[in-house]
């Protein structure tokens, strides 16, 4: 079955569902639409305030009904609830959840994501990371990009991290930063083929089940994309909201566009743009070269009605830095590289004033 049928026939069997006041649940106009990926289906219902634990037994009827649709696909189906709160950054006026995580010791959580890989999706969420953590604020990083995790390059991260007695894990501290990586639990290049649910497990143990202290961000490294580990990451934790980075050819764009329109539609909030290896400086003469032209993304952003972050160069020195494990942000904090990644920071934090608080 295609996937716009399979999601027409769930919202078929959904019409059997009651609802709390009357009506059923196909036509009840908090249904959020019906995603289907390969290996899930997810929808939400947006319920009023205090109005979640008499919806209880409606989601547990639409998880059964939909699963009987959906054969062996998982099913997933929130409550939301809350008023989304104003501003650009929260898309098409969806209820979103109030903004506390219910990770313990976590208060805020900020996603990076990207449309495709190799786009300096890594490379970008470790020095803003840092760059926050320069504004004064207690921040931890979590890799979660299954399918390339590079953040324990980037951090030079030695080894795994440490299990308390308790089973807990002890995150790594680089440059003040807590962080834990999926990529610490692998064999090294050994190539690892992750089933849905074992890397959704995989993901809920190294953020619920590590001793993050108190952390005012957590910034997690989303795999390229968008599928089943986004959906499965952004239901079992409140996400504050994503920051999307793309290079400036049209092709990222079109993979990151993509990737916020199903972050739209799943009613997380979108952050930003982040162009990265905008534009290109000559390491000998320093001349700046808009290779790709410029300002595509800054237009893009504008397009998808969401606010553009800031642009970062293509230079030498990220890439050296990044790779023996030296963030520029942590390395040279008054370099320009180390600038521009602490001028998008504070964009963030003066956008979303609440991630300070
Ligand atoms: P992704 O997470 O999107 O797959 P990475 O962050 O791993 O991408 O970056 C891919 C490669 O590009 C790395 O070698 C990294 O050092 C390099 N890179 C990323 N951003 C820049 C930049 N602005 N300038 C130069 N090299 C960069």
């Amino acid at each position: 079955m295609a996937d716009t049928e399979l999601a027409a026939a769930i919202k078929t069997a959904l019409a059997a569902v009651e609802i709390p006041g009357g009506g059923d649940l196909a036509s009840y106009a908090g249904l959020s639409e019906i995603i289907v990926t390969p290996g899930a289906v997810a929808f939400a219902i947006a319920v009023a305030p205090g109005m979640e634990a008499a919806f209880g037994p409606a989601r547990e009827a639409a998880i059964a009904a939909t699963q009987k649709v959906a054969g062996t696909r998982k099913v997933m189906v929130s409550l939301t609830s809350g008023k989304p709160p104003a501003g650009p950054s929260f898309s098409h006026g969806k209820p979103v959840p109030p903004g506390k995580t219910s990770v313990p010791g976590i208060k805020h959580i900020i996603a990076i994501g990207s449309g495709k890989g190799g786009v300096g999706k890594s490379t970008t969420a470790v020095n803003i990371a840092l760059a926050l953590q320069a504004e004064g604020l207690r921040v931890g990083i979590l890799d979660a990009d299954l399918y390339g995790p590079s953040v324990p390059k980037l951090l030079a991260l030695e080894g795994q991290p440490a299990v308390r007695e308790d089973g807990i894990f002890s995150p790594h501290d680089a440059f003040g930063l807590k962080a834990m990586s999926i990529g610490s639990m692998l064999v090294k290049d050994q190539a690892v083929v992750w089933r849905g649910p074992m890397a959704t497990s995989a993901l809920r143990q190294l953020l619920r089940e590590t001793d993050w202290g108190t952390l005012d961000i957590l910034v997690i490294d989303l795999p390229p994309g968008t599928g089943d580990i986004h959906i499965s990451l952004f239901q079992q934790a409140v996400i504050d909201g994503v920051i999307i980075v793309s290079t400036p050819q049209d092709l990222a764009l079109i993979d990151a566009k993509k990737a916020i329109d199903m972050l739209r539609r799943l009613g997380v909030p979108l952050l930003g743009l982040v162009e990265n290896m905008s534009h290109f400086i000559a390491p000998d003469t320093g001349k700046r070269y808009d290779i790709f032209g410029s300002g595509g993304a800054e237009r893009a952003a504008a397009d998808l009605g969401m606010p553009f972050l800031g642009a970062i160069p293509l230079v030498m020195s990220i890439r050296e830095g990044s790779d023996a494990g030296r963030p520029p942000v942590a390395e040279l904090p008054d370099g320009p590289e180390a600038q521009a990644f602490r001028a998008i920071a504070r964009r963030i934090l003066a956008n979303t004033p609440r991630l300070k608080a």
